[in-house]
């Protein structure tokens, strides 16, 4: 197998792609594939809400919240929330860290007020807004922060207190991660193919409350509230992504649950930082120390033309996914939870290898 380091879609651990090969043409003795079965069955519906009960267990869902199946990304979310929860007189509030928040805000526009919250533009992105310069206008219909910024690599290590107004987090690229207390969210939102499974899937964790007051001028597809009342299954979900995650989510289940993945995800990128922070300036950061990821790990080449031999060997080695995305450069290796330790410390040899041949 390669060491995938790609930002996504991501690695999957190898035993659910091989539990998934196992069934792929017979689904429990059903003489079919489970993505040829109708989505209004018996066994299709177990996997459906087995896979729902899982998350709620291991992401410790408390029960006023709803766990939602959709469809068009976490970028329709962009969107959607806004529809859903901006309602007129209220203003949405943004803390922008990076790439995904300003893609995130610009959709909001679209759809009312906005006020930027914060922001680290002055520091280049390469840390999370400080908590205590995220402003909570009063009459905020929620404050949106992106947990992890995938491009930039940086991550909030703690998350605002913004008191009655509800908070809503982007976690695309860390979700279950490590462990959240999802009473301090409104709603929680993420892509599924980085940490969940393959992509076709977004996940949405709402406060039930918050469904409530869609304006009655949208469409049925884009209410929370359509989908809280059909299970997810007001038309065709994506069955088989579904399926996916369900296997996904008996893996980190086997696996200790999301405490020890966090564990395993510490111990894993401390590999990386500390053959960069070991490496006497020839790796540097891009995130500052304080807002590093412990998915997406950013970092340069004093050169770019090392940058790119670095990109070019690695490849021939067996890596995948380690150039940098062209907003920031350099190089980026993610390391989402089905990423194992092995890569890792392959990765980190590597590394110190290319210096010592290089530096
Ligand atoms: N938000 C973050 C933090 C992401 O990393 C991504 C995708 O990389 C997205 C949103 C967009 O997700 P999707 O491709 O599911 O629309």
């Amino acid at each position: 197998r390669a060491y995938n380091f790609n930002a996504g879609p991501a690695a999957l651990p190898l035993e659910v792609l091989q539990q998934a090969q196992e069934q792929f043409v017979d689904f429990n003795g059903a003489g079919m594939s489970i993505m040829e079965m109708s989505h209004r069955s018996a066994a299709y519906e177990q996997v459906h809400n087995e896979a729902q009960a899982l998350l709620r267990e291991l992401f410790a869902i408390p029960d006023n919240y709803r766990v939602l199946f959709l469809q068009g990304g976490a970028s329709t979310q962009f969107g959607m929330l806004p529809m859903n929860l901006l309602t007129a007189g209220r203003a949405a509030a943004y803390a922008i860290s990076g790439n995904w928040a300003n893609k995130a805000v610009k959709e909001a526009k679209l759809i009312g007020e906005t006020i930027v919250a914060a922001s680290s533009e002055g520091d280049g992105y390469r840390r999370t807004p400080a908590l205590t310069d995220i402003i909570v206008p009063e009459h905020a219909a929620y404050v949106h922060i992106t947990s992890n910024e995938t491009i930039e690599g940086t991550q909030y290590q703690a998350f605002p207190d913004t008191g009655s107004v509800p908070l809503v987090a982007d976690m695309s690229s860390d979700i279950l991660s490590r462990p959240v207390d999802v009473s301090k969210f409104g709603v929680i939102y993420a892509g599924a193919q980085k940490n969940l499974g393959p992509s076709g899937v977004t996940l949405v964790i709402i406060r039930e409350d918050l469904a409530a007051e869609s304006p009655k001028s949208l469409p049925s597809m884009l209410r929370y509230d359509t989908h809280i009342k059909n299970n997810s299954l007001y038309n065709t979900p994506p069955s088989f992504a579904i399926y996916m995650v369900n296997l996904m989510l008996k893996w980190i289940r086997s696996s200790g649950g999301v405490d020890a993945i966090a564990q395993a995800n510490q111990a894993k990128t401390a590999l990386v930082y500390d053959t960069i922070d070991n490496s006497g300036g020839f790796y540097t950061g891009f995130a500052l120390p304080v807002s590093r990821s412990r998915m997406n790990i950013t970092f340069r080449i004093h050169n770019e033309e090392l940058e790119k031999l670095f990109v070019k060997e690695s490849e021939q080695q067996g890596f995948v996914g380690l150039k940098g995305h062209r907003d920031v450069g350099g190089l980026r290796a993610s390391t989402y939870n089905a990423v194992p330790l092995e890569s890792c410390q392959a990765l980190a040899q590597f590394m110190a290898d290319f210096q010592r041949r290089n530096g």
